[in-house]
């Protein structure tokens, strides 16, 4: 566990770097599955870039999936949920988010998580093309690390409504391309990376940034070159971007 701990310090602080302009004061957070029934996340108001152990609160994924499902719960009733989802009595109150973290960790088999509000990335969530730009792509290394597919999820309130939206978006991705994304975009809000280690969380974000940018960018010089659709399913299914994707999720981004 103090293992765990430690990781996720690490990511929250990779994430919350200032010159990476992915999050700034209490902006973003961060959760990861311990195995046990439980998970941390990120208390609320916690700023990333500092954050320490006493920052952090393990929850029971049971109290957080049960609300989720209970469907006479608004927001309303979230704090008392939070407060008695906490696995140690004396931590902090829990993230608003973490209805959205158990979903995704639970519903998506994912075990880390990181969502920030990057201003890349919200250059062009927040434009009037919403997500639509990231379902077509632009380079092959976005395809590799951020998927072939990205969910999207149009602007819900952050608490137990956005939760259920990620939910119902997850299962309608299952069902069109079977298995879960690595991102989910929360339009008008920000990005969710989903991944198997805390290293996958952080690559994705960063990708993620890249390809905004280089979409904004593009806006310069006349609109993005999109990649035909073929292509970009060869891409994502040759064996040497599968061993490059292999490689990428061992790199350390120190
Ligand atoms: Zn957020």
């Amino acid at each position: 566990m103090t293992e765990i701990i430690a990781k996720l310090i690490r990511l929250s602080h990779d994430i919350g770097r200032e010159d990476r302009h992915l999050a700034i004061l209490g902006e973003g957070n961060t959760s990861a599955d311990v195995g046990d029934g439980t998970f941390f996340i990120k208390a609320s108001g916690g700023n990333l870039a500092t954050l320490d152990a006493t920052g952090l609160s393990r929850v029971k994924f049971e109290t957080i999936l049960a609300a989720v499902d209970d469907p006479t719960l608004d927001d309303t009733g979230v704090r008392e949920v939070l407060l008695a989802s906490r696995a140690d009595a004396d931590s902090k109150l829990p993230s608003v988010e973490t209805f959205m973290h158990a979903v995704c960790l639970q519903d998506a088999g994912a075990k880390w998580i990181g969502h920030c509000h990057p201003v890349s990335v919200l250059q062009v969530l927040c434009s009037n093309q919403g997500a639509a730009p990231f379902l077509q792509h632009v380079f092959p290394d976005e395809i590799v690390v951020c998927g072939r597919n990205l969910a999207v999820v149009p602007y819900i309130d952050p608490g137990i409504e956005l939760a259920r939206s990620v939910r119902a978006e997850l299962l309608r991705f299952d069902q069109e391309y079977g298995g879960a994304p690595k991102v989910i975009l929360l339009e008008n809000h920000g990005p969710v990376a989903l991944g198997q280690s805390e290293r996958d969380v952080l690559n994705i974000l960063l990708m993620l940034d890249k390809w905004a940018r280089i979409l904004v960018g593009t806006s310069t010089m006349g609109g993005p070159q999109f990649l035909p659709d073929a292509t970009a399913q060869r891409i994502d299914t040759r064996p040497d971007e599968h061993y490059r994707r292999k490689a990428i999720a061992a790199l350390d981004n120190k």
